[in-house]
């Protein structure tokens, strides 16, 4: 039977993001055991499959007992299928990542530049392609960020900056204060959009601290959140996002259609009605990077074209993502 989680159980009483990040689950034994799902525990593969797990506890809270199914589950638990040599899904499916890195800033897109700020995330997402570059923390280095904004800096036609990763908000408010002050004397960058999964997978990182940063910053704000399922959202994440919004930033969302979470029209019409409700429109709907091991996620083209012909049929215009693919060398996201 499918019962709700005991969250006092699964939660932590601390509210500071960074020890909410340090106990996070990292043995899947000990997560299938909290799920009650202890009999899945011979079917897991040997070393996580190369890529360690890493679920927050309140994430976990958010999924259902007792269902090895569960949408969120099926995002972070290591599978069998993830040893499966599939010919077309490589280690580097999206371009030389290791070289992007070295770079600390891609400008790739007409206006943004996108700056590599953080190589960790809180969660590891069993479909990413981080999952076969697991950076350190070393990329926000100082000296790297003087780099990135010197080149912004010498090209006026960057008007956006993007902080992606990793995650960027797996810095600490201080590293972000610091790229804040680089940007003060950058005049034609009027926008300043965040990349990051946290304000869904670990939304106490939305503390005040970060929150007073974000509202003192003198540009336009755009927070890119991540969600793939409704089940994501919960009361703490409403709270996270009315932080936001209340700091002056526009919340969009990007998901990754991915088989047997959200690729049905039911599951991506309530994730977009869900996440409205929290003050965030939709914005892409990813098909998979073709990533080594993430090949049981991969919904094909044809049936993704289909989904969105019915979402079109069920929800407003606005509440619709955009479905796309990222394709090396494209000028930009490519749409299907
Ligand atoms: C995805 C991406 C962006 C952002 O693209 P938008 O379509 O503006 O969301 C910018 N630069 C790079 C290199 C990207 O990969
Ligand atoms: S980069 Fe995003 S999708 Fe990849 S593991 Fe980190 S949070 Fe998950």
């Amino acid at each position: 039977m499918i019962t709700a989680s005991p969250v006092t159980r699964l939660s932590s009483p601390s509210t500071d993001w960074r020890e909410l990040w340090r106990h996070a689950i990292t043995n899947a034994t000990e997560l299938l055991e909290m799920l009650g799902l202890d009999d899945l525990a011979d079917r897991l593969p040997p070393a996580d499959a190369g890529f360690a797990l890493r679920v927050p506890r309140g994430f976990v809270a958010r999924m259902r007992h007792g269902d090895p199914r569960d949408p969120l589950l099926l995002q972070v638990l290591p599978q069998l299928a993830e040893l499966d040599e599939v010919p077309g899904f490589v280690a580097d499916a999206v371009g030389d990542m290791a070289s992007r890195e070295a770079r600390g800033v891609l400008h790739k897109y007409q206006g943004r530049a996108l700056l590599i700020a953080s190589g960790s995330c809180a969660i590891n997402c069993r479909y990413c392609f981080r999952r076969h570059f697991p950076y350190g923390d070393e990329m926000a280095a100082a000296g790297q960020w003087r780099q990135a904004l010197a080149h912004v800096r010498q090209d006026p036609s960057i008007n956006e900056l993007i902080l992606s990763g990793g995650d960027p908000l797996a810095l600490s408010t201080g590293k972000l204060e610091e790229l804040g002050r680089g940007l003060a004397d950058i005049p034609h960058v009027t926008r300043l959009r965040i990349h990051s999964r946290l304000p869904v997978v670990l939304p106490e990182r939305i503390d005040a601290a970060f929150t007073d940063w974000l509202a003192a910053l003198p540009l336009q704000k755009v927070v890119v959140l991540h969600a793939n399922h409704t089940n994501e959202f919960d009361v703490s994440v409403d709270a996270a996002c009315a932080r936001l919004r209340e700091a002056g930033a526009t919340l969009l969302n990007q998901s990754v259609l991915l088989r047997g979470v959200n690729d049905e029209a039911g599951a991506l019409a309530a994730l977009s009605e869900r996440m409205f409700a929290a003050g965030v429109l939709p914005y892409y709907l990813h098909q998979l990077d073709r990533v080594q091991g993430a090949a049981h996620f991969e919904v094909d083209d044809a049936r993704a074209l289909a989904l969105m012909e019915q979402l079109r049929g069920r929800l407003p215009g606005y509440l619709v993502p955009k479905l796309v693919r990222e394709v090396g060398g494209d000028p930009s996201k490519r749409p299907l």
